[in-house]
């Protein structure tokens, strides 16, 4: 019997009927179905859908500028080495595309699923894994506009029973430094003493060093765990020389890495002791899997960044299920409602507040298309009379 080989690869645009401008992105969605052998398999790039779709799809440019669906169309797939094989050729051949990694983080996703359903094993234990490790979801939200609205959603979610919480984005890092103190103290107050506690400054400092350290000792007085995203991705050296100044409160970062290198560049020099990995954003389970690999030998932690599904969730644990150091992860709590139209399933948490890795084949997740068509965008490309793209029909 021939291989199987990649039949079709389609990407669906999903949105809410308005996006806000919030540091919320899970307003829309880009889901990746491909086909092979007669299986199927769902991702999810973490990215903006239509240039993502204008990436799968475009005219050449050149011969390092490919579309990425020239890359994958066709491809044999046989095994884990087929679909690495697939990941360097998208590379090579779309190096000055720079929206591939998005796409080919969604497609090496779906890929992975796809494989697992074709050998009825779940992706962990095709990525080497021999068990999985429970995982302590930390509830992900924005701050509040103001301490006293960061105070009531800091006490819903330890009413809801999490044992962790993240806060980010939102005013913090706007404004003065007080303000800042006063949001991180009501998320303590809320949070209750034993709670976990994180805050995220979603890159608001950029890369200046003076100002972010003005917010650290309202963060060791409220015994945060992790400042994540002080600075941009690229300012390593911001990050090393706070990463000094900040004692016992440990530094996270990484979820806008878009490849294997970024994110090891930050292990090795950023003085992050977590590392952050958005598989739909780094180019899928197989990158993320490498740094995992990477991380777990620099003695760094290895986390998911997930703010969207619950697709995207059991996806991006795939890759540090086996880790059991390991036992931190994100969970989307405020995700819209299209996020949710995604996957049928949701990783619900046990009665000790753990979330477990599914045992079902691929991701363990299914995904019917009928569930998120109220969210489809019908979108069509054309270029020179001739149609590149169109809203798979549902
Ligand atoms: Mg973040």
């Amino acid at each position: 019997m021939s291989a199987p080989h990649i039949e079709s690869v389609d990407f669906f645009y999903l949105s809410m009927p308005n996006i806000e401008d919030v540091g919320d992105g899970s307003q829309d969605a880009c889901v990746v179905r491909v086909r092979a052998g007669g299986h199927t398999g769902w991702g999810e790039c973490e990215a903006a859908p239509l240039p993502s779709i204008a990436a799968l799809v475009c005219p050449m440019s050149h011969s390092a500028c490919h579309n990425v669906l020239d890359s994958v169309l066709g491809a044999p797939l046989r095994g884990p080495e087929d679909i690495h094989a697939i990941g360097t050729r998208v590379r090579a051949r779309s190096l000055d595309l720079l929206q591939a990694a998005h796409v080919l983080s969604g497609i090496d996703m779906a890929l992975w699923d796809l494989l697992g359903h074709m050998r009825g094993e779940p992706v962990w234990r095709l990525l080497g894994y021999a068990r999985t490790y429970p995982k302590l979801p930390y509830a992900s939200v924005l701050f509040g506009d103001d301490a006293q609205q960061t105070l009531h959603k800091a006490r819903a979610i330890r009413a809801q029973g999490f044992r962790a919480a993240k806060f980010g984005w939102g005013p913090y890092g706007t404004g003065a430094p007080q303000l800042d103190a006063d949001q991180v103290m009501a998320a303590r107050e809320g949070l209750g003493p034993e709670g976990v506690l994180l805050v995220d400054a979603g890159t608001v400092w950029v890369e200046d060093v003076d100002r972010a350290r003005q917010s650290l000792a309202a963060l060791h007085e409220a015994r945060a765990t992790w400042l994540e995203e002080p600075f941009v991705s690229g300012a390593l050296h911001a990050y090393a020389e706070l990463a000094r100044l900040a004692g016992s409160l440990r530094l996270a970062g990484g979820e806008g890495a878009h490849d294997y290198y970024m994110a090891r560049h930050m292990i090795d020099h950023a003085g992050i002791r977590f590392v952050q990995i958005d598989a739909g954003r780094i180019g899928g389970i197989s990158e993320a899997k490498k740094v995992a690999d990477y991380a777990l030998a620099r003695d760094v932690t290895y986390v998911n960044h997930t703010f969207t599904s619950q697709l995207a969730l059991s996806a991006s644990l795939q890759p540090f299920a086996g880790l059991e150091h390991s036992e931190i992860c994100e969970y989307p709590l405020e995700a819209r409602a299209v996020a949710y139209a995604i996957a049928l399933e949701r990783l619900e948490r046990d009665t000790d507040g753990y979330i477990h890795v599914p045992e079902g084949p691929g991701f363990g997740m299914q995904v019917d298309p009928a569930r998120f068509k109220p969210y489809l965008v019908d979108t069509e490309i054309r270029v020179a009379g001739k149609t590149l793209y169109k809203t798979p029909v549902v």
